[in-house]
């Protein structure tokens, strides 16, 4: 009987996971720049923080790739870091990203200016944790197909289901 209940509580987690990253940051309070910002792009955020993203090196960990080629430029690894600073056909938003920032009301600061070390001295799970990184990170996002497009027909959209049958990365 106490089974049977608790199996349906499960069963209504699980349903409700998909958004659990949203609910939380509502009910935190939240990352400003991510909330401001269209839910597919935070969602895009968050697959590519814990790195269960649209990128070669998941998507061959979890099966549906064979190698970790750049479907952009070629190159042979297909990481996070790959995508946000050296690939080719991300140039213009990477100097953006990490140098430019940008002007206006909606403005930020280069990573590089805000973290104070060149781009190749920084992690990139050190650049998804700080908060002040995350609006570059997320128009970053929103001007370039990272995390969205994929060489593969299937998108990662299981990610949360691998998540909790292997324990996480
Ligand atoms: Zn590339």
């Amino acid at each position: 009987m106490k089974w049977e209940e608790s199996k349906e509580e499960i069963i209504k987690l699980r349903k409700k996971s998909k958004h659990s990253y949203w609910y939380d940051l509502v009910t935190r309070g939240g990352n400003s720049a991510v909330m401001g910002a269209k839910k597919t792009i935070a969602a895009t955020f968050y697959q590519l923080k814990s790195g269960h993203a649209l990128i070669a090196k998941y998507l061959l960990r979890i099966g549906k790739r064979t190698d970790m080629k750049c479907w952009w430029c070629g190159h042979e690894y297909q990481t996070r870091d790959h995508l946000f600073k050296w690939c080719k056909r991300w140039k213009r938003e990477q100097k953006r990203l990490w140098v430019d920032g940008q002007e206006g009301e909606e403005g930020y600061e280069g990573v590089e200016k805000v973290l104070k070390k060149p781009k190749i001295s920084l992690p990139m799970s050190l650049v998804f944790a700080e908060e002040k990184c995350s609006q570059a990170l997320m128009d970053f996002l929103s001007n370039t197909d990272v995390g969205r497009i994929c060489g593969v027909e299937e998108e990662a959209e299981n990610s949360d289901h691998e998540e909790s049958s292997d324990g996480g990365v």
